[in-house]
């Protein structure tokens, strides 16, 4: 069943096409990867689909809602969730705490003593924390955590909202290869149990081979190509974009690809 569509979205930013009429769908129970150089436009597509970006033209509908034009909160009652970094305000906090709140934010409650707060949803919390294998580290302070692992709680957060779709951009930046695999293993794991739609934006080409189902390719704001990882890497195109390609596919942008921002 296909829960996103985006038909011919677009935005500048002054003179700039940061995304240039693009179209895709993304179902649900489907991990798609978005790939592309630095400036290619990711960003601008997660924001425009989030509504912290509006869009210049074009549609995104979420299961027949035009999400285009509403605001961010909206968007994210609908079902649109996104991961974030845990604020350093927020680091103090056990691991639980973290997840709790996201649970309290996700009901719609306010609390005026936090000692009331402490015991709210802690069973659903502990509950997310084991899917996400954090459950034996619920109470120790997020700061005092492994980098891995504050991704794991991340990831935990944005799942206390019941996404029907996910957003992360750059999940596993800054993770060692092991570590982004098991990541996304997880998050794989967690679209199949839960039938979740996850959009995400990745460097690492064997990241993308080894666990997403699909994947999309923008470059300079277009959409170059699509589909199955497997044949995606074989397209001429993809390939001219991904100069001198191999098993990293890292973004080495051949100097006339490079934007020119002017
Ligand atoms: P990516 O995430 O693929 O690296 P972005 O979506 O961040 O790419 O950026 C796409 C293009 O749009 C780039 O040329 C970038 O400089 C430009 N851009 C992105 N956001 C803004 C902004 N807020 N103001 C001006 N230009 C922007
Ligand atoms: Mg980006």
């Amino acid at each position: 069943m296909t829960l996103l569509k985006v038909r011919g979205l677009g935005k500048a930013f002054g003179g700039v096409k940061a995304v240039d009429g693009i179209d895709f769908d993304l179902a649900a129970g489907e991990l798609l990867a978005l790939i592309g150089p630095n400036g290619a436009g990711k960003s601008t597509t997660f924001n425009m689909v989030n509504g912290q970006l509006r869009a210049d033209r074009g549609s995104v509908q979420l299961d027949g809602h035009e999400l285009v034009g509403r605001k961010p909160r909206e968007i994210w009652a609908l079902g649109v969730g996104r991961t974030f970094q845990i604020a350093e305000t927020f680091a103090s906090m056990s691991v639980l705490e973290n997840v709790q709140m996201a649970l309290i934010s996700h009901a719609g409650r306010l609390f005026s003593f936090w000692t009331r707060a402490r015991n709210f949803q802690r069973e659903r919390a502990l509950n997310l924390l084991g899917q996400v294998g954090m459950a034996e580290q619920a109470d120790r302070p997020c700061r005092e955590l492994a980098y891995s692992d504050v991704k794991r709680v991340e990831l935990a957060i944005a799942l206390a909202n019941e996404p029907r779709l996910l957003l992360m951009d750059e999940p596993t930046a800054g993770m060692a290869p092991r570590e982004r695999n098991d990541l996304m293993a997880l998050t794989r794991r967690l679209v199949i149990e839960r039938r979740i739609a996850v959009l995400f934006t990745e460097h690492s080409m064997d990241v993308v081979f080894a666990h997403a189902d699909r994947m999309i390719v923008l470059a300079r704001g277009r959409l170059i190509a699509q589909g199955k990882p497997a044949v995606v890497r074989e397209d001429p195109q993809v390939q001219q974009v991904y100069f001198g390609t191999g098993a990293t596919f890292a973004p080495h942008v051949p100097e006339a690809l490079a934007r020119v921002a002017e």
